[in-house]
């Protein structure tokens, strides 16, 4: 059993193929989307830490601007620094406004308690660096209302009013030189750069983070892009060796006038199948028309028109043409009916294709008329003619069911005397065996004197 060969449909193909592309675009449309906004949210994290490490680094800031007014007082009794300080502590606020600022962004708890805990401590220092001022303005005779009612306000011991003005001045200094005050700054300090620890790791962390799903969208972004290059490639390498390729071959094909091969897509084969069933129908027709154009329906001899053409054909070469005509047929149609008298026709052709070669041409040029051109024949030859003839008239005479006929027979050779055309000489010889009353043969040679005679 034939088993048909599977074939590629590029139809389903490419419904698969826009599928699978609609799905990929999606997805790479999705994830560029995606790892976009992973660059963008490296960026604002960047921004976010410097922003951060800045307000950090405003805590520290603060702290030394308030040891460096508060020394400075102390030491030279410099009443602008003194008044800077309490503008830096209750006007500016550097240092609250370090914690209001880091309060805006996302930012760690531990950082934040690191922050208080400086803004703390250093509220504390503030204290220790306000009772030294206090005293450095009993010391320099300064009245602490003109600097700050702040500084108005914190109370002496009775023991530091006690001292005198050198030794308050001495003091003040002391408790802002001191290893104490020394030590209480440091603890601020820690507690700033420990705050700034935590935020580098968890802006680290942070950006780590980010960073690898950046780079796993920008991998899965270049995965999709490479399977619609690949589906592109293949689609494209499918459908020129399926479907253009057997097109291209097709068109020689068609130019020959023969079948397409069928191999290649579905469609194609379909089309290549259907234009094979239309070709060979067309053959056929057009077999059968010529068929029809040139034979004869009833007897299937070449008709006249063929008889026509293979006489122009064989002009001027050596042939022997015989007309052959039914005696009386006339009679035989009359007594016996045209159904018998047709049978008597197809009787008579196929006695006369049964006699002569393939390659002599039999045809039936009239009602009961028939023409045998005879290929390679001279005059010297009329002894393979008389056995021809002979041969059709004994076959004739083999009893059957139909009437007795009888033929009259003029035969003229190509190379005979005379300038008449083949045909009138064979029908003048014709003519003659029916004036010397039928059933026989007469050649033109034989005949041709006499007609000349005639005419002188
Ligand atoms: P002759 O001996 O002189 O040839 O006499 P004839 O009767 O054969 O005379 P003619 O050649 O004139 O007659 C031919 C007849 O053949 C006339 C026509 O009715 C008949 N005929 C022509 N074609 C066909 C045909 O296809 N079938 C049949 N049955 N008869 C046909
Ligand atoms: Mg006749």
């Amino acid at each position: 059993m034939e088993e048909k060969k599977r074939r590629i449909r590029i139809t389903n193909v490419y419904t698969w193929f826009i599928i699978v592309l609609v799905i990929s675009s999606a997805l790479l449309l999705f994830w560029s989307y995606k790892s976009g906004q992973s660059i963008k949210a490296m960026q604002d994290q960047t921004n976010e830490y410097i922003a951060e490490q800045q307000a950090i680094d405003g805590m520290k800031d603060a702290s030394d601007l308030l040891t460096e007014k508060s020394r400075s007082f102390i030491a030279t009794g410099n009443v602008a620094a003194a008044k800077l300080y309490f503008v830096e502590v209750n006007v500016d606020k550097n240092r609250e406004k370090t914690l209001e600022e880091l309060a805006k962004y996302e930012t760690g708890d531990e950082i934040f308690e690191s922050l208080n805990e400086a803004l703390k401590k250093s509220n504390d220092l503030a204290e220790v660096e306000c009772y030294a001022m206090r005293l450095a303005a009993e010391g320099y005779g300064i009245d602490p209302k003109t600097i700050s009612k702040d500084l108005a306000a914190v109370k002496l011991t009775d023991a530091d009013k006690a001292l005198s003005k050198r030794e308050q001045r001495v003091k003040a200094r002391n408790m802002v030189f001191d290893d104490n005050y020394e030590a209480m700054k440091d603890d601020i300090i820690d507690d700033v750069i420990s705050g700034l620890e935590k935020l580098l790791d968890d802006s680290h962390h942070e950006q780590v983070r980010t960073y690898n799903r950046a780079v796993l969208l920008s991998r899965g972004v270049h995965i999709m892009m490479f399977a619609i290059l690949i589906c592109v490639f293949a689609l494209l390498l499918l459908t020129s060796g399926k479907l253009i390729v057997p097109m291209r071959r097709s068109t020689v094909y068609i130019e020959k006038n023969e079948p397409l091969p069928t191999e290649g897509a579905e469609e194609y084969g379909y089309l290549a199948e259907t234009y094979n069933g239309m070709l060979e129908k067309t053959k056929r027709n057009h077999e059968e028309l010529s068929y029809e154009a040139t034979h004869d329906e009833l007897t299937g001899l070449f008709n006249r028109k063929m008889f026509e053409n293979r006489r122009s054909e064989l002009a001027g070469s050596d042939i022997a043409m015989l007309i052959v005509d039914i005696d009386y047929f006339k009679k035989i149609n009359d007594e016996n009916g045209h159904e018998i008298g047709d049978k008597v026709l197809k009787k008579v052709a196929d006695i006369l294709q049964s006699c002569f070669r393939l390659e002599d041409s039999v045809c039936r040029i009239g009602g009961d008329e028939f023409c045998v051109l005879m290929l390679q024949m001279t005059p010297d030859m009329r002894d393979v003619v008389k056995a021809k003839i002979d041969r059709v008239m004994d076959k004739l005479l083999i009893p059957d069911d139909l009437p007795k006929a009888t033929l009259s027979i003029g035969v003229a050779f190509y190379a005979d005397e005379g300038d008449e055309d083949l045909f009138v000489k064979a029908d003048k010889a014709l003519y003659n065996t029916k004036e010397e009353g039928r059933d026989g043969y007469t050649f033109y040679s034989d005949i041709a004197e006499k007609l000349n005679s005639e005419n002188d």
